[in-house]
């Protein structure tokens, strides 16, 4: 809890949390409002510095991965970025559009409070909005107070009249399985650590870190994956060990050229094209569920000839522990001995959101479906005066980032208006199910199925045409990307 004392040292329209690539996409579209941006960190760009490997590349195409009105200098480069080439390419752009001079860098929000009624929450919003409408996001009047803590004991509050919050659901966060007493990491005598921790080493460090141990990677996505690449080519040579994958849930894994693939025939070129059956690597759902649920992890090019090599093994376990000397794997009680554990187990994003938000407004992004209720994934009906880029997905998150940073900005200058709360409540819980019927995975609110037809929806909302191209020949043949949307503001 933030100090008692509350002396406001900044009042403004706008505050913005987080300077990531949807913090970065939100502050260029609401610049003209004077806003201030608070980031935890020392400069912009978030996982691509936090939660990022030497050889973390962007999995999508960089054409994917552009601001509409800032193309990449290289474009047609077929190669895939790096994470220090997207962190230029974002730094390049925040100097194009003067936007560092919004941000406060080392700068974290620690709390957060209602000032814009009397109890907050659904009541005020009908009391405010009358007729069950959401009312401007731009009111005229303070409605959060934000406590920040710049690099030190000491807490500043501002206040502002709409909040974007930009947390991430990725990094800052660590997700570590839990364990039965006594068969946990406080058992073993080598050593753990979690992919988050493992980013902040640099190269000789991480390669120090792993050479000629044996290494158990805990985890089958991207960052895993990735991880057993790093891990294989740090044991090279004679003196070199393997790394065994543990894997509970598997992924369809896809080469970099994937996209060339007719969607329907992915499966079975995938299994023809990746030893997949060779290495039991095949899952057990359909691959549209992974792409419904972005999951599918591009594989590096090196990660099948390593496992060929025997540099990468894989272990199938449901259920495992910690011995004194490694793993334990509950579902056939064999073991594996390790001197290095490595948790590739994900982020708890929502733990950032649920530190900051208070109730009763925190319980309204709780939904019985885990998804977070957000319509047009940017505005909880219920919750006044505040919004959320970065929490829905896509197979391209900085255009998704983008396009919902345009609608939020056009909607605080009031070029449209939204449906009434129940409206939208409705709208979200269909979303939901159609998302229910498309993956088991649904909680990843992950949208690439029908990414086309939500940009369209929403370019309609903002009284322009979905009709994008200048042709209707280019309406027909040629594919949709982020210049499609230029000139929108
Ligand atoms: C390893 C990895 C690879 C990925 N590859 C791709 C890809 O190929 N293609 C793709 O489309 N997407 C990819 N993604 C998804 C990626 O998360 C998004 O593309 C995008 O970068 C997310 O940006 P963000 O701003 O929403 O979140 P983040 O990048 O997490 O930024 C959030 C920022 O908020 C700050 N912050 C958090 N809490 C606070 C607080 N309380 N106060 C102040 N600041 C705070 C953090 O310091 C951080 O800078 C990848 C993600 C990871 C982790």
């Amino acid at each position: 809890m933030a100090s008692q004392s509350r002396a406001v040292v900044r009042s403004s329209k706008v505050g913005i949390i987080g300077a990531g690539v949807s913090g970065v996409a939100a502050l260029k579209q609401l610049a003209h409002y004077d806003p201030v941006v608070f980031e935890a960190g020392d400069c912009i760009g978030g996982v691509w510095k936090s939660c990022s490997y030497h050889s973390t590349k962007l999995q999508s195409p960089r054409k994917d991965y552009e601001f509409a009105d800032f193309p990449w200098p290289n474009r047609d480069d077929p190669t895939f970025p790096s994470h220090l080439d997207i962190l230029d390419y974002l730094t390049s752009y925040a100097h194009r559009f003067d936007l560092f001079k919004y941000v406060n860098f080392n700068t974290k929000v620690v709390e957060i409070r209602f000032v814009g009624g009397d109890g907050g929450g659904r009541h005020d919003l009908h009391q405010t909005g009358g007729d069950g409408e959401y009312g401007a996001l731009l009111p005229g009047r303070p409605v959060w107070e934000v406590a920040v803590r710049p690099n030190g004991p000491i807490f500043q509050w501002y206040e502002f009249e709409m909040l974007v919050v930009c947390t991430g659901k990725y990094g800052d966060v660590p997700k570590i399985p839990e364990f039965p007493q006594k068969r946990g990491p406080e058992i073993f005598k080598g050593k753990v650590m979690h992919s988050m921790d493992y980013c902040k080493l640099d190269k000789e460090e991480a390669t120090e870190l792993m050479r000629g141990k044996k290494v158990a990677i805990i985890g089958f996505k991207k960052s895993a994956i990735d991880l057993a690449v790093e891990c294989a080519q740090a044991n090279q040579g004679p003196e070199g060990k393997p790394c065994t994958m543990v894997i509970r849930t598997l992924h369809w894994t896809v080469p970099h050229y994937w996209r060339h693939a007719v969607s329907k025939f992915i499966e079975s070129y995938l299994l023809h094209k990746l030893p997949l059956q060779k290495y039991g690597l095949n899952p057990d759902h359909p691959f549209v569920e992974d792409y419904a649920s972005c999951q599918m992890a591009i594989t590096p090019n090196d990660f099948f000839p390593e496992a060929d090599k025997g540099n990468i093994l894989f272990k199938r376990a449901s259920k495992w522990c910690f011995t004194t000397t490694g793993l334990q794997f509950l579902d056939d009680n064999t073991r594996l001995d390790a001197d290095l554990v490595l948790l590739a187990t994900g982020y708890d994003g929502k733990k950032k959101l649920t530190d900051i938000i208070p109730e009763p407004f925190r319980s309204f992004l709780e939904y019985p479906s885990g998804v977070m209720p957000l319509y047009r994934g940017t505005i909880n009906p219920l919750i006044p005066n505040m919004a959320f880029v970065g929490y829905i997905e896509s197979v391209a998150n900085l255009h998704t980032a983008e396009l919902r940073s345009i609608w939020l900005a056009r909607l605080a200058d009031k070029k449209f208006k939204l449906p009434k709360v129940e409206k939208m409540c409705e709208h979200i819980s269909q979303e939901i199910e159609i998302m229910k019927k498309t993956t088991r995975f649904y909680q990843r609110h992950c949208i690439s199925t029908y990414s086309i037809n939500h940009s369209d929806e929403i370019c309609e909302e903002m009284g322009l045409s979905s009709w994008r191209k200048n042709s209707f020949l280019a309406e027909a043949l040629s594919p949709y990307g982020s210049q499609d949307y230029k000139h929108m503001e």
